[in-house]
C-alpha cells in the first residue's frame, strides 16, 4: 500500500455523502453530498456516485489517484455476519445484499454505493463498515426478544442496534478526555441527532443499546416513535384499518417529535417553548422523559456509570436538552454545571460540576473519522 488517504464514502437512501481523509497529516482535502438522488438530475445513486468521482477528479483528488490507499464505506446492516471492519470480495457484495430484508431502506443503497466504486477502481482496496458492528458484543439476555425463539431465529428478529460507529467513537473520546483507558471506563452514550440512540458501554464493550430489529425502538426521535406497545400495531391495522406499508410509514416518518408537534427540529421546537407553544413543550417533556428512562435503565444495567456522553445534533448543541435530561439526579452522583453546559466548542468538553461523581460530556461524533480509521487499520495491516 502506497497512500495515505481514505475516500469515506455514506450511500443513504436519498443522498451520497462523501469525504476524503488523509490518514498521515489529519487534513481532509475533500468532503461533500450529492442530495436528492431520484428527484432530479441526479436519476440514481450510481449517477451519484459518478459525479463525487467527478467533484474529486476536478479537484485532482479522483479515484485513480495515487495516494488514495482506500475506500471506506459505511453499511448499515450487517446482521449477525458481520461483526468487524471488512474488506470488500464479490462474496462480501452478496452477503451484504442477502441482509437487504433486515435493512430495505439502506443497505440497497449501500450496496450500489460499493458496486460502482469497484467498477471505478477494481484494484483498490475497499472495506465495509458497519453500522451494527459495534453493538454484536451484547449479551444474549439484552439482545433477545421474548418471543418464540424457533420463530425469532428463522427471521432474525433480535436486537442490532445502529449508530454504532458513533457509539464506538465518542466512548473512546470520552475515556481520552477523561484521561482513561477505555478499559477502565463504564459509560453511557447519547448519540441524539434526527435518528437517536443511547448505548451502555462497559469498558470499552458495547453490553446495550436502545435501538433494535431496525432503527425505530428506543429514544423519541426526530420523527421516529421509538418505544410503543406493538398491540398499537395490531390495533391500528384491525381497528383503524391502515396498511402495514401506512403504519411503516407513520411510525418511521410521521411520529416522534415531528408527529407531537409538527417540527422535528430542536431549535424550533426550542424557539416555539419560548413563546408558550403547548405543543411544542409536550413534544419536549415526552422526549425528555424517555430519555431519562434509558439514564435510568442504562445505569442499572452498569451498576456503577463513570461518564455520560452526548453527542450528535441534539446533543452536542441543545443546551436545554441535557439541563432537562440530567436535572435532579444527584442522587445518582449526576451534577451538571449550567455555565459550562451553556458554553458552545467544537470540542469535546466536561459539563459536569468538580463534585459529581458521574463526568458529563459533551463529545462530537465524527463517523468519517472512525470509518476511515478503521478502513486504514485494515488496508495497512
Ligand atoms: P444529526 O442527525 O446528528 O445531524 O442532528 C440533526 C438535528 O440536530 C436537527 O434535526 C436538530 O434537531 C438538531 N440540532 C442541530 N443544531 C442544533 C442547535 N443549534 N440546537 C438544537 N438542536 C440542534
Amino acid at each position: 500500500m502506497n497512500g495515505s488517504r481514505v475516500l469515506v464514502l455514506n450511500s443513504g437512501s436519498s443522498s451520497v455523502k462523501y469525504q476524503l481523509l488523509d490518514m498521515a497529516d489529519g487534513s481532509r482535502p475533500a468532503s461533500g453530498i450529492v442530495e436528492r438522488i431520484g428527484e432530479g438530475p441526479v436519476a440514481d445513486h450510481a449517477a451519484a456516485l459518478k459525479q463525487v468521482a467527478d467533484e474529486l477528479a476536478a479537484k485532482d483528488l479522483g479515484l485513480d489517484s495515487p495516494e488514495l490507499a482506500a475506500v471506506g464505506h459505511r453499511v448499515v446492516h450487517g446482521g449477525t455476519r458481520f461483526t468487524e471492519p471488512t474488506l470488500i470480495t464479490d462474496e462480501v457484495v452478496e452477503e451484504i445484499e442477502k441482509l437487504i430484508p433486515l435493512a430495505p431502506l439502506h443497505n440497497p443503497a449501500n450496496v450500489t454505493g460499493i458496486k460502482v466504486a469497484r467498477s471505478l477502481r477494481p484494484d483498490l482496496p475497499q472495506v465495509a463498515v458497519f453500522d451494527t458492528a459495534f453493538h454484536s458484543t451484547i449479551p444474549e439476555a439484552a439482545a433477545r426478544y421474548a418471543i418464540d425463539v424457533a420463530t425469532a431465529d428463522r427471521w432474525g428478529v433480535r436486537r442490532y442496534g445502529f449508530h454504532g460507529t458513533s457509539h464506538a467513537y465518542v466512548s473512546r473520546a470520552t475515556a481520552e478526555l477523561l484521561g482513561k483507558e477505555p478499559a477502565e471506563l463504564n459509560t453511557i452514550v447519547l448519540h441524539l441527532g434526527n435518528g437517536a440512540s443511547a448505548s451502555a458501554v462497559r469498558g470499552g464493550v458495547c453490553v446495550e443499546t436502545s435501538m433494535g430489529l431496525t432503527p425505530l425502538e428506543g429514544l423519541v426521535m426526530g420523527t421516529r416513535s421509538g418505544d410503543i406497545d406493538p398491540a398499537a400495531i395490531f390495533h391500528l391495522s384491525r381497528v383503524g384499518g391502515m396498511s402495514t406499508d401506512e403504519i411503516d410509514t407513520l411510525l418511521n416518518k410521521r411520529s416522534g417529535l415531528a408527529g407531537l408537534c409538527g417540527d422535528n427540529d430542536m431549535r424550533e421546537i426550542g424557539r416555539r417553548m419560548g413563546e408558550g407553544d403547548r405543543a411544542a413543550q409536550l413534544a419536549f417533556d415526552i422526549y425528555i422523559h424517555r430519555l431519562r428512562k434509558y439514564v435510568g435503565a442504562y445505569t442499572a444495567v452498569l451498576g456503577r456509570v463513570d461518564a455520560i456522553a452526548f453527542t450528535a445534533g441534539v446533543g452536542e448543541n441543545s443546551a436545554a436538552v441535557r439541563e432537562a435530561a440530567m436535572r435532579g439526579l444527584t442522587a445518582f452522583g449526576i451534577e451538571v454545571d449550567g455555565v459550562r453546559n451553556a458554553l458552545r466548542s467544537a470540542t469535546a468538553r466536561l459539563i459536569s460540576t468538580e463534585t459529581s461523581r458521574v463526568a458529563v460530556a459533551v463529545v462530537p461524533t465524527d463517523e468519517e473519522l472512525e470509518i476511515a480509521s478503521q478502513t486504514f487499520d485494515l488496508v495497512s495491516a
